[in-house]
């Protein structure tokens, strides 16, 4: 393999990050403001090229289980004061997220949502009225609102630029990111870690790898000889053209019946949608089918475009049944994709390896690894330094899904 840039390998590390999207810059941030130990993220590409540039980049704290909505109460704060923290541009636009509801049994299923998360913190949450909804959002119409949960302090991100601020944040610190250094293999003996490879000949002595290698985790992961159950699903996100005059920028990311969702690009909108039916066949089984890494790539896959017959079309028909602007003036401009990294109960991982001694996964994360960085950075740092969690680790933990088991505390609410 080419080494394109000639750069010099350090000969050892205490701790090597394996990819540098938001997770593993995260990590690398908060190990450099927490520790003095010497920290290496490596990645194949360039820092932030995976899934955190592909990403809607949504954040809420609307969630059905406890570990999310407490990841979502760690990350928010971070997100909040981050610009004054890192004395950069503002990285969260919070116009708030507000989930529609056409029938009545959903929202009632959101109001017992929201009360089990008001128990737990999150600020200002509430449901909405039909009626209550049409006034604050005189956009939206449809015939069957029931309702809506609602929370202003939501919103979404710039992913690049907060990966970006981290990594160069942990260099600051004298902590080193190598990009176009892909890891080619995990050296393991006696049961642990000893060192990781580069290029297929830089060695680098370590006792910690952190697998933050997103929709190729389980890949990274079997370069140690151990499998995880995560698979790449491939997603897409469609840019409808510009709306001027029509108060787009301000609106919140909205939410259709838990399916197609929606939220400003400029003065134009940014949807997707989710497709179930695109899971992997066999998807109950462990271990689940696993694509080759090396097939990940950037095509729009035929009837996945914006043309007339298209999956884009059919979602910017259903934007359209909920909101007549977009009915009226809204067209496909283009499309993008990117994977989803999803695990058997699209819950993610932030586990030791059982199997593999000083294995870290930080992955698995489906639509909601960029909202959950700051916590995952954090959690990932404590577990490395020994530190009691804030969370309860037992519902990211590997070992049950090793076992076929279900893990405590399960999440309703991915999209
Ligand atoms: C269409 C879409 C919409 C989404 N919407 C949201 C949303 O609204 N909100 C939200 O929070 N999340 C969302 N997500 C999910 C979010 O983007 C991901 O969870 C998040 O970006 C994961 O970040 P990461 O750093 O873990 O992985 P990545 O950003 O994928 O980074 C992994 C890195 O590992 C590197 N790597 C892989 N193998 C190796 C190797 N062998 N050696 C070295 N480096 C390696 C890769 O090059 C890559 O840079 C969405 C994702 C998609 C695709």
């Amino acid at each position: 393999m080419p080494d394109p840039f000639q750069k010099s390998y350090p000969a050892r590390a205490d701790v090597v990050i394996i990819g540098a999207g938001i997770t593993g810059a995260s990590i690398a941030w908060n190990l450099a403001r927490d520790s003095g130990l010497d920290v290496l993220v490596l990645d194949s590409g360039p820092k932030a090229g995976g899934s955190t540039s592909r990403s809607a980049a949504a954040f809420r704290h609307q969630f059905s289980s406890a570990s999310a909505i407490e990841m979502s109460l760690i990350s928010g704060r971070e997100y909040r004061d981050f610009s004054k923290t890192f004395g950069c541009e503002e990285v969260f636009t919070r116009n708030g997220y507000l989930f529609l509801w056409s029938r009545a049994e959903d929202a009632d299923a959101a109001a017992s949502r929201v009360d089990f998360q008001r128990e737990r913190g999150v600020p200002d949450v509430e449901m909405l009225g039909a009626d209550a909804v049409r006034r604050k959002f005189p956009w939206v119409d449809h015939p069957e609102l029931k309702g809506a949960s609602w929370c202003p302090h939501d919103g979404f991100l710039k992913p690049d630029l907060v990966a970006s601020t981290y990594l160069e944040a942990a260099v600051k610190r004298g902590r080193t990111l190598l990009q176009y250094s892909e890891v080619t293999g995990i050296e393991v003996a006696g049961g642990a870690v000893r060192s990781v490879t580069v290029l297929g000949r830089h060695r680098i002595e370590t006792g910690t790898v952190v697998n933050a290698a997103g929709p190729w985790a389980n890949a990274v992961s079997q370069l140690a000889g151990v499998q995880i159950p995560l698979t790449p699903v491939k997603r897409y996100l469609y840019f409808t053209n510009q709306l001027p005059g029509e108060g787009v920028p301000g609106w919140p990311l909205t939410v259709l019946d838990l399916e197609v969702y929606g939220r400003p690009e400029h003065d134009g909108l940014m949807m997707g949608w989710d497709l179930r039916p695109a899971k992997p066949s066999g998807w109950d089984r462990f271990p689940p089918p696993t694509l080759d890494a090396a097939s990940l790539n950037d095509r729009i896959e035929p009837g996945f475009g914006i043309g007339p017959d298209d999956y884009g079309f059919e979602v910017l028909s259903r934007m359209a049944e909920w909101i007549p602007v977009v009915a009226e003036k809204a067209g496909l401009d283009h499309a993008s994709c990117g994977y989803y990294e999803v695990t058997p109960d699209e819950k993610a991982i932030v586990s030791w390896d059982p199997r593999v001694r000083g294995l870290l996964h930080a992955a698995g994360f489906s639509g909601h690894g960029v909202m959950h960085a700051p916590a995952t950075g954090r959690l990932v740092a404590d577990m490395i330094l020994g530190r009691p969690a804030p969370i309860d680790l037992k519902a990211l933990s590997l070992d049950p899904l090793l076992r076929n088991e279900e893990r405590d505390d399960p999440e309703r609410m991915v999209i």
